[in-house]
């Protein structure tokens, strides 16, 4: 799924749901038949929304997963008070307080930034009045079970804004069908930016110098990879929220991360309103390269991104392929990287002590998937260049990974592991790497180390540089 992570700065990203299919989350055409429920949201001008559901057919219940540790049941409140909520489960239900069916039921909620624990925000208010909706939130079923992918057909009616979903901006309404994980509703009167390859809205209220360096920073991962994966067929949207009222003692905090076709980060806390330098913030870099490598692991196919299970794969590869491109970039930003690398080291080994990574997501340890992953995909590209001498590195593994997984095989370990092996990486390298993603560890430290060692990753000089005063700290990425 996701996963937070406080440090100067809180990041928190996504995972699981990142996979789909492309463009699929988002259609502007009105489903022919009368959809079991529809969505009306209207922005009322209190700073707040009113969200109302129609039933076609009524019905005891609005069934909602997963239950985001209580946001609806707060921030929800029915218009007519004859309504209660009722956990079920990881979910949630709406019901009448009487038992009786309805059809229809109406909420009014305040457009507030809420961090939650394994999912996106709600909303990610802009200093200028705009937002987005988050709309994989409100889908919902009328019946259990209820995944929360369900399709739902919503229109979005705001007087005097422009209204982006799906691609596509209009003026005071919209009409989209929001499906699988979703997708960010814009909801404002800002122009997107001009930057190559990029429909961005960022917000005003952000310094310039951090606003250029945003601006610049996406696009070239998107470069980077592009020259590597060929380009994307897709023009995706960048959000950059600053958050008007900012939870207090909040510092430079974040949170953000990609749906299909867009990347989001919203900033909140005093910090961003002093002076930063771009080199105090190099986790942003490595923010929209990681989130940039999600677009090329996921362009062509078709399949939702692997279990949670299995997160080491998409995620911890996102981090490797950042790295290997960041790393190319200046001499600072190779420190950054190494140091990163070892902070994962540590990390990965001292998670696995108490949980075995097929385990990790299930355990609230996600990002283990993060800090072992990109070890393991290192070790990969190691091995593979040592083997070809040079000539071929981890991203022709992935291509050849991604190319299987568009062809229809499964997106998981087995598969990742064959393309590897096809690739060259090394029996001795594969067996560590099966261990370590398999299997409860007696002695990770030595374990990790060894799956180093053995594909040739020099993580000792890694530790020296980093030990050396060098890029600034480096809270973790989507
Ligand atoms: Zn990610």
């Amino acid at each position: 799924m996701r996963r937070t992570q406080r440090f100067a700065a809180l990041v928190l990203g996504l995972s699981a749901f990142l996979g789909s299919a492309g463009l699929a989350s988002a259609q502007t055409a009105r489903p022919a038949v009368a959809p079991p429920v529809s969505l009306h949201i209207t922005r009322s001008p209190q700073n707040a929304v009113s969200a109302e559901y129609r039933l076609a057919r009524p019905a005891r219940a609005l069934h909602f997963a997963p239950q985001l540790d209580g946001y609806r049941a707060r921030d929800w409140q029915p218009a007519t008070p004859d309504f209660r909520w009722v956990r079920e489960g990881d979910g949630e239900r709406i019901e009448r307080t009487d038992g009786q069916p309805f059809t229809r039921l109406t909420f009014d909620i305040p457009v507030r930034y809420r961090s939650l624990e394994k999912s996106y925000a709600p909303f990610s208010p802009f200093s200028d009045g705009g937002l987005l909706v988050y709309s994989g939130h409100f889908q919902t079923c009328t019946a259990l079970p209820c995944k929360g992918t369900e399709p739902l057909a919503v229109t979005i009616a705001a007087e005097g804004a422009t209204i982006g979903v799906g691609g596509k901006r209009t003026d005071a309404s919209a009409a989209f069908t929001s499906r699988e994980e979703g997708t960010n509703i814009y909801i404002g009167s800002a122009e997107p930016a001009a930057t190559s390859g990029f429909l961005a809205i960022v917000d005003p209220a952000l310094q310039p110098v951090l606003r250029d360096h945003l601006l610049e920073s996406l696009p070239q991962s998107m470069r980077d990879f592009a020259a590597i994966y060929g380009a994307l067929t897709i023009t995706p949207e960048l959000y950059v929220s600053l958050d008007p009222q900012p939870p207090a003692r909040t510092g430079l905090s974040s949170q953000g991360g990609t749906l299909p076709g867009q990347v989001f980060i919203h900033l909140y806390g005093d910090g961003w309103r002093k002076p930063i330098v771009p080199n105090e913030v190099l986790w942003l870099d490595w923010f929209f390269a990681h989130e940039a490598a999600h677009f090329f692991q996921r362009a062509g196919t078709n399949d939702i991104i692997g279990p949670d299970s299995e997160g080491w794969i998409h995620e911890g590869g996102a981090d490797a392929m950042a790295a290997l491109v960041m790393r190319e970039r200046s001499d600072t930003l190779r420190r950054y990287v190494d140091r990163r690398i070892a902070e994962a080291r540590k990390a990965c080994a001292t998670g696995l002590a108490s949980v075995a990574l097929s385990n990790a997501s299930r355990a609230g340890k996600f990002d283990l998937h993060y800090q072992c992953g990109m070890l393991i995909a290192l070790a990969i590209d190691a091995d593979v260049r040592r083997g070809s001498a040079g000539a071929r590195t981890l991203h022709d593994v992935n291509r050849r990974f991604f190319a299987t997984v568009r062809a229809g095989t499964p997106w998981n370990g087995r598969s990742f592991l064959e393309a590897a092996r096809r690739s060259g990486v090394s029996p001795p390298t594969l067996a560590a790497i099966t261990m370590i993603t398999r299997q409860k560890l007696t002695d990770p430290a030595r374990q990790i180390d060894a799956m180093l060692q053995q594909a040739g990753v020099d993580w000792q000089g890694m530790d020296r540089a980093v030990a050396e005063p060098a890029a600034p700290s480096a809270p973790a990425t989507p």
